[in-house]
């Protein structure tokens, strides 16, 4: 099922042009227009799925094959050094577009680009350990 609102879905009925760089029966890749980088790729289903949690798992095994498949062929064809692949979910985590996408980011050495904010000092094990209780009494 696609959304008529949908900017994604929009590119996947070719109502959007977009620069394809893969395209098959389920998926869809094409060349972001804000790259942070050269190549700088979004592959998504052609199914409206919100995002990760809204998307089937019996699809998982094709997309992720894929989506392999597809960072390979980036990272041959434009010789990167390094792939990113990024992947936001709800507005907080940076999701802007409400159709389930991976990023596909090629890297090369030293091209400093800030994929990820600064990290946090080293925290200690018994910090994480009390994460590790959170995640686990909230199950
Ligand atoms: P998000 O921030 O939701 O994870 O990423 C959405 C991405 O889609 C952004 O990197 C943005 O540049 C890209 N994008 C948004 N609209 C379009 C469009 O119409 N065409 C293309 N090619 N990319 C888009
Ligand atoms: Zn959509």
């Amino acid at each position: 099922m696609l959304d008529s609102n949908c900017i994604f879905c929009k590119i996947i009925k070719g109502e959007i042009n977009s620069i394809v760089v893969y395209d098959d029966e389920n998926i869809m890749a094409f060349l972001d227009i804000q790259p942070f980088q050269t190549g700088h790729t979004v592959v998504i289903p052609k199914t409206h799925n919100m995002n990760l949690f809204d998307f089937p798992d019996v699809k998982m095994n094709d997309f992720f094959i894929n989506l392999k498949k597809i960072a390979s062929k980036l990272k041959i064809g434009l010789n990167a050094d390094g792939i990113n692949i990024l992947q936001n979910n709800f507005s907080a985590a940076g999701q802007v577009v409400n159709h389930m996408h991976f990023h596909i980011i090629p890297r090369w050495k030293g091209d400093m680009i800030p994929v990820f904010g600064k990290k946090k000092k080293t925290v200690s094990s018994e910090e994480l350990q009390l994460v590790l209780k959170r995640i686990n009494e909230n199950q």
